[in-house]
């Protein structure tokens, strides 16, 4: 751990002259230029959680020199957000759901985030702002899924946060509310009994839990968790896939396991966004699929989340891969997670052609002349299983 001054694990650290003191940058870093482009914040929680000055944990909020560095391809707003603005704080990309920035603020901010350009701006959405963004949603009825964002949702008071919730629940076609956060991990003293009652409502609540290092998930972080889990709170968890923190099938085997035993579904591994500044936390998207290739012959599904990739502009979310099927000679080839190929083919267009068995029988290669996977459940030998390619 770094020496911390008397007291100094209960306050947040937002300027460079604190971290300095912290040991967490060398004294006179130099990066005043750096500090008045993209806010400075680091929660006591990760302070605590630092073991050294360039760990990964460290190295998502202590700013840094390549923060100078702008590529050709860095983005403003990379994802969009402005773009795609149908009220004050309202961003809809997709027809059923909408995103609700509700606060610009946050309990830390990270050197990597695609809103770094804004948040810590401002503060909660101002009432005239809101009221217009819930007149909007409660106008269209194709809506039925919000995700509160920001900043980060739960650094809102929970009475104002409980208000802000109450208001869009009230709204007869919105189904689900979620909440994308990374208060239960980076301030997770704010999970008390007010924050678990503002999530109390009669529609779904899902709680999305923003964490990228098995480091980060203290005893404290884990049982804030718990106390979500405890009153019901569906939980899922989204990391940001970044060079130098955990760019490794090790750093994310880690971190997948210690938040499926804290009954946290992994959800997204996201690909870095092209945020202005964060282009050395960028890795290449076959890096990525790499990683996950391994990943997938080391964990279970409930373990892995779907790599991901916000094409810029606001264009959607897409996954990216590996690929483990591509058009083959006899429909598909198949290719599983220890590398070995498969052909697979698809039903003829003719589905009671074997009754209750799936796909049709059709001519091709002898089923029995390769060891395949064998007939499953309520499927016949007739049917073909499918076989290793050569
Ligand atoms: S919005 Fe999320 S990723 Fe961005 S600075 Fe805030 S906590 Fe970090």
């Amino acid at each position: 751990m770094t020496a911390l001054p008397p007291d100094a694990d209960r306050r947040a650290l937002t300027d460079l002259a604190g971290l300095e003191a912290a040991g967490l940058l060398p004294a006179g870093s130099g990066l005043e230029d750096v500090a008045a482009a993209f806010r400075i914040r680091l929660s006591p929680a990760m302070r605590a959680a630092i073991a050294a000055p360039d760990d990964p944990v460290a190295r998502q909020f202590v700013p840094s020199a390549a923060e100078r560095i702008v590529g050709p391809d860095d983005l403003a707003d990379p994802i969009g957000d402005a773009a795609h603005e149908v009220a004050p704080g309202l961003t809809r990309r997709y027809p059923d759901r909408a995103i609700l920035a509700v606060t610009k603020a946050c309990e830390v901010y990270c050197r990597f985030c695609f809103r770094r350009e804004t948040v810590g701006a401002a503060g909660p959405l101002p009432e005239a702002g809101l009221a217009e963004a819930l007149a909007w949603l409660a106008r269209s009825p194709e809506v039925r899924e919000v995700i509160l964002t920001g900043g980060d949702p739960m650094s809102l008071s929970p009475r104002r946060l409980g208000e802000v919730l109450r208001r869009l629940a009230a709204i007869p076609h919105i189904e689900v509310l979620r909440l994308h956060t990374r208060v239960p991990v980076v301030a997770p003293e704010r999970i008390d009994a007010a924050m678990l009652a503002a999530l109390d409502l009669p529609c779904a609540v899902w709680v999305v839990v923003h964490t990228n290092h098995v480091a980060e998930l203290a005893p404290a972080a884990l049982e804030a968790l718990s106390r979500l889990n405890r009153a019901g709170v569906p939980l899922l968890a989204q990391t940001v896939l970044l060079r130098g923190v955990n760019d490794s099938a090790d750093a994310l085997e880690a971190l997948f396991r210690a938040l499926l035993r804290a009954r946290v579904k992994p959800y997204y591994l996201h690909h870095c966004d092209r945020a202005r500044g964060a282009g050395h936390f960028r890795t290449t998207i076959a890096e990525g699929r790499a990683i996950m290739a391994e990943l997938r012959r080391r964990l279970s599904g409930a373990a892995l989340p779907t790599y991901v990739l916000d094409i810029p502009g606001g264009f959607g979310k897409v996954p990216v891969g590996p690929a483990y099927i591509a058009p083959g000679p006899e429909g598909w080839t198949v290719t599983d997670p220890q590398g070995r190929r498969h052909a697979y083919a698809d039903p003829d267009p003719a589905p009671d052609a074997c009754p209750g068995a799936g796909p049709a029988p059709r001519p091709g290669p002898d089923p029995d002349a390769s060891p395949g996977p064998g007939p499953g459940p309520g499927r016949e030998a007739d049917c073909p299983p499918a076989r290793p390619l050569p």
